[in-house]
């Protein structure tokens, strides 16, 4: 069975942002990319030998400036009173991703146009039920928020935190996964 990403039970993608962020933060665009080039899910879930996490590709999202702007002010304003005043917080941008959930599928009953029977004898046409269901993937975005200690060109980095600032829900057969193999290279 083929699966298109605009057939009706599809998982429109979604994002959740922390309550941090300010009312109007820009959204992540995402992007699809040519489904050819990587292996999909479909019903049954994952049965690559790795962990899924491991060959999971990154969502494709654009990243701007006005975001990684925003994203510090938001960390800075949670966190920003413990600064001594001779620290600063840095960000690392683009954000990192984890596939925190792969979520799964299950495909509606099979079913005759004249009964809705799963097992009839006397139709020969039979659709899909919309009874299935669809659990999203879920991933987590999080920038390495580091703090530095001195002042100009002489600061240094003195430790970092990950803030965890975005959450995006996705169909599980829209994530992208590397060629499931044996071998890791
Ligand atoms: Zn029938």
């Amino acid at each position: 069975m083929t699966v298109d990403p605009d057939e009706p039970n599809w998982f429109t993608a979604r994002h959740e942002l922390d309550p941090s962020l300010p009312e109007g933060f820009p959204e992540p665009v995402l992007h699809r990319r040519p489904r050819k080039a990587y292996q999909h899910v479909g019903t049954g879930g994952w049965t690559g030998y790795w962990p899924p996490e491991d060959l999971a590709v990154r969502p494709d999202v654009e990243w701007t400036e006005a975001q990684k702007v925003l994203v510090l002010a938001a960390y800075q304003q949670q966190w920003g009173r413990f600064l001594e005043s001779n620290q600063t917080y840095e960000i690392n941008w683009p954000p990192e991703p984890c596939l925190v959930d792969e979520g799964y599928v299950v495909n509606g009953a099979t079913v005759c146009n004249g009964h809705d029977g799963e097992d009839c004898m006397e139709c020969e046409e039979f659709y899909e039920r919309q009874d299935g269901e669809v659990r999203p993937a879920e991933w987590s975005w999080s920038a390495m928020i580091e703090t530095y200690e001195g002042d100009g060109n002489s600061g240094s980095p003195e430790r970092f935190e990950w803030f965890r600032f975005l959450t995006t829900w996705m169909d599980p057969r829209e994530v992208d996964y590397e060629p499931f193999s044996t071998e890791r290279d």
